[in-house]
């Protein structure tokens, strides 16, 4: 279950997922914990990141913070989001109307969540430690 208890930390996952999806292709993180001083995020992965692949991450997403892109919702049926080429659409949500949230044009995904409302909020991020194990890549990060 995750926790949605802060806005800005949750809106970095958003980010950080899309970076991934941008850098490397993989998915969006299967699993994260959510915290406002500390988070991290679990993903399907095949090798530990360098160090260079993290500064990379990071620019990415501090590039995305310091652009200010709006955050909002939308709604769409199944079927727009589907063209949406969304990473995934949450099985058995109630209801035809899917809640999508738009990060500017940089990323598009269905959530529940709340959120801050432009990018700029979340100030920087930085990301502490990944570590690779059994297939899982393990990025944990915080916010300035
Ligand atoms: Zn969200």
């Amino acid at each position: 279950m995750k926790d949605y208890s802060d806005p800005r930390m949750h809106t970095a996952e958003h980010l950080l997922n899309r970076a991934m999806v941008r850098l490397f292709g993989c998915g969006r993180a299967f699993s994260s914990h959510i915290e406002k001083k500390k988070s991290k995020c679990d993903y399907r992965f095949s090798r530990p990141l360098t160090a260079e692949e993290t500064a990379e991450l990071e620019r990415l997403v501090n590039g995305v913070i310091a652009a200010n892109l709006p955050v909002r919702e939308a709604f769409y049926s199944r079927e727009e989001a589907a063209a949406l080429d969304l990473a995934r659409l949450p099985e058995g949500a109630a209801g035809d109307r899917l809640r999508v949230i738009l990060i500017g044009d940089y990323d598009a995904c269905p959530c529940i969540g709340q959120h801050a409302g432009a990018t700029g909020e979340l100030g920087g991020f930085r990301i502490v430690s990944s570590s690779f194990e059994d297939g899982v890549l393990r990025v944990r990060f915080k916010l300035a």
